[in-house]
């Protein structure tokens, strides 16, 4: 969604300034109210863009994840209109050619890090150089494609009961063994970053020890090469 201010001119996204003693995200939730007039469930950090600016000073933008509105929350939307002419839903690719590109190349990594259950750190709209890219696995390991990540997220939390080291956790499938039922996944929230698990595919919650899971050092790639057939 992009709304266009009375104030300037151009499309922006919902928004506004912290307050004094407010923290960003009680910030994101209050301005959209007072823009909106709803209060949807605002979710994850998304980015966190330092923009300069010779005139206003320099500024660290919060995109929170708003997710999808439901159609009640479209239908409850009612603009302030000292402050918003109109408001439109675009999709990313539209809404980057409206945008002045700064503001385009931000929100463009906010889409992706929506989708990638990810949270980037911008300077200018861009991602730093930080001189490393993801590294190759060793085969037969693969990277899993986001879209083939859930069946393997569900199937774990299928098979693990109470007691097991992973019952509860939230977990991003990352890797895959292309030899054999042996996925690597990222565990949120806990001090083993890392864990590969041979999952069984009987899709029921198995007996401790199984699904057997092995913890994983950094880097990923040296751990996950001792996996082998
Ligand atoms: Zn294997």
């Amino acid at each position: 969604m992009l709304v266009r201010p009375t104030y300037k001119t151009g499309w922006d996204i919902p928004g506004g300034y912290v307050e004094q003693d407010e923290s960003p995200l009680a910030a994101c939730r209050r301005e959209v109210n007072e823009e909106l007039g709803i209060t949807p469930p605002i979710g994850r950090l998304l980015v966190v863009d330092w923009a300069p600016h010779p005139n206003e000073g320099d500024k660290v933008l919060y995109i929170f994840d708003g997710d999808e509105l439901s159609p009640a929350d479209v239908a409850a939307i009612r603009l302030d209109h000292s402050e918003l002419a109109e408001y439109a839903f675009y999709s990313v690719e539209e809404a980057t050619s409206v945008l002045v590109p700064r503001l385009a190349r931000r929100l463009a990594a906010a889409a992706r890090a929506h989708r990638e259950r990810l949270t980037f750190f911008l300077e200018h709209g861009q991602e730093p150089d930080f001189g490393y890219q993801i590294p190759q696995l060793p085969a037969p390991w693969t990277v899993l494609p986001l879209e083939k990540r859930g069946m393997f997220e569900a199937e774990l939390g299928a098979e693990v009961s109470e007691g097991h080291p992973l019952f509860g956790m939230p977990v991003i499938a990352i890797a895959k063994c292309q030899a054999c039922d042996e996925v690597a996944f990222s565990v949120e929230h806990h001090p083993v970053r890392f864990v590969s698990v041979h999952l069984t595919w009987r899709r029921a919650a198995e007996r401790i020890p199984w699904p057997m899971t092995k913890e994983l050092s950094l880097p990923l790639a040296h751990s996950l090469a001792e996996h082998a057939h």
